[in-house]
Parts: C-alpha cells; structure tokens; sequence
C-alpha cells in the first residue's frame, strides 16, 4: 500500500492555544508524524505558531484555508495568501462555496492568485446529495473544473474531491464511487495537461475520513491522499489514522 498525505483541514475548530498545544504533542510522536506526508491548515492566526512548531518537520507543510483575490488593499476581514509564507492554500471548499456564497467565477480568481503568488493549491470540487441522487456527479465535478488555468508550468496542483453529502456527516463515499470519480478527474486533467504536467497534480479525498475508514480508502490508486476535517483536528484520532496506515 502506498503512503498517502494527510492534509488536515482544521476549519476553525482549534484556537491559537488549542493549535500549539496540538504542534507540541506532534513533537512529542515525531517518529510517527515524521514518516507522512503531513499537511496543516491551521486558523490564520495560528499559522505563524504551528510554523515555528513545524521547523524540526521536513514532511509537514502548512497552508491557509482560503485566501483573497488580491494580494493587499482595503478588504477589512480578509486574508492575503502573501500574508505568511505558506506552502498551499484550499479554495473552492463546499463551506465557503455554501456559507459565503462563493461561485466559480470568484475561485477561480483565487485559485489563480495562488497559483501566481506561491505556486500551489488545493481546489475543492464535489456534489450536493440532491445532485448526486439526480445523477448529475460528474456534469457538477466536469463544471467545477472548468474553471483550471490552460498551464500549470511547474506549479503543483491538488484537486480534492469532495462530495458535499459526506463533509461532517460522518457519511463516507463509498470506494467504488471515489474510484469513479477520480477517474473521471484524470481524464479531464489528461484532456488538458500535457503528460510533463500529470506528476504535479494530485488527488484527494475528503469527507468524514477517520480512523475507521483510512485503511480501506488507501488502496484506491488514483489517491495521493486525504483532505480531513474534524478527526484531523482531534490530536488522538489523527494518531490513530497514522498508526493505521504505518
Ligand atoms: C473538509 O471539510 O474538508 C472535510 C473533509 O471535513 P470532514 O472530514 O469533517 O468531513
């Protein structure tokens, strides 16, 4: 079985105390978080913490949950992806495509600003329940990704799939239909980049992943790993996920 990465999506489950207390105890199993692939989101105002926590790790990146279109200005809230030096940035998640309104015109300005200004991105595409049920799963996910840039040149590209039904439900999709579907991913991403570009994109899934279900996920080829929300932000089950998959 190959090892997968493991991105954990944080959301805003942990404050600022909460996250460095969760670094330390990473330091303290740095045998077991040393052998992965380890990506965190952290909230914005952790990232600087969990940096500085994150020096003695080669395997751990961190990155923003979502960013602005613009890199500076008057945007009173917002975050811009040069406002720390991170190694990616998700955009496109189904919380802030439902909770904020977020269409596909708007993320694809994000995903190409990050893009532009550090190179890499995680971009979020998956169907409702409603659209799944109407067969519609890839006519959604083939939309979703209309909105890629023609060229990658180089940059690293993360296409996670996530099914809307399965984010925080504790409904995990099945193996068949992750297989499915990255499938049709690839043949879209092979449709529009050239062979020299497929080493750069990768491909997650996310939703409700947790201790129980990583084991059987991983055998899915086409998967370089797990976008996790909430058992990624519960220190005892993300070890748990390790363990399972050492
Ligand atoms: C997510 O929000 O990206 C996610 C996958 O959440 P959860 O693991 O909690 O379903």
């Amino acid at each position: 079985m190959n090892k997968k990465i493991f991105a954990a999506n944080w959301k805003m489950y942990l404050n600022s105390n909460e996250s460095r207390e969760f670094m330390l105890k990473i330091n303290a199993n740095k045998d077991l978080f040393s052998e992965f692939d380890i990506m965190i989101f952290p909230s914005h105002v952790a990232i600087s913490i969990i940096q500085d926590l994150a020096k003695g790790f080669d395997n751990i990146k961190i990155g923003m949950q979502d960013c602005d279109i613009l890199t500076s200005g008057a945007v009173t809230g917002s975050n811009s992806i040069t406002s720390h030096k991170v190694d990616s940035c998700i955009v496109g998640h189904s919380e802030r495509r439902t909770i904020f309104n977020e269409n596909d015109e708007l993320i694809k300005k994000k995903l190409n600003n990050c893009l532009d200004q550090i190179g890499s991105a995680i971009l979020c595409v998956g169907e409702t329940l409603n659209e799944k049920e109407e067969n519609k799963t890839f006519e959604v996910i083939k939309k979703q990704l209309s909105i890629l840039p023609h060229q990658i040149q180089g940059k690293n590209l993360d296409i996670a799939y996530e099914p809307v039904w399965s984010i925080g439900t504790g409904l995990v999709a099945s193996k068949q239909h992750i297989e499915d579907v990255l499938s049709y991913i690839n043949i879209l991403i092979k449709e529009l980049y050239s062979d020299e570009d497929r080493p750069n994109i990768r491909l997650f899934y996310g939703g409700s992943v947790d201790e129980n279900s990583v084991e059987e996920l991983s055998s899915i080829s086409l998967l370089d790993g797990f976008l996790i929300g909430s058992a990624s932000a519960d220190f005892d089950k993300f070890k748990n996920m390790l363990n399972k998959m050492r």
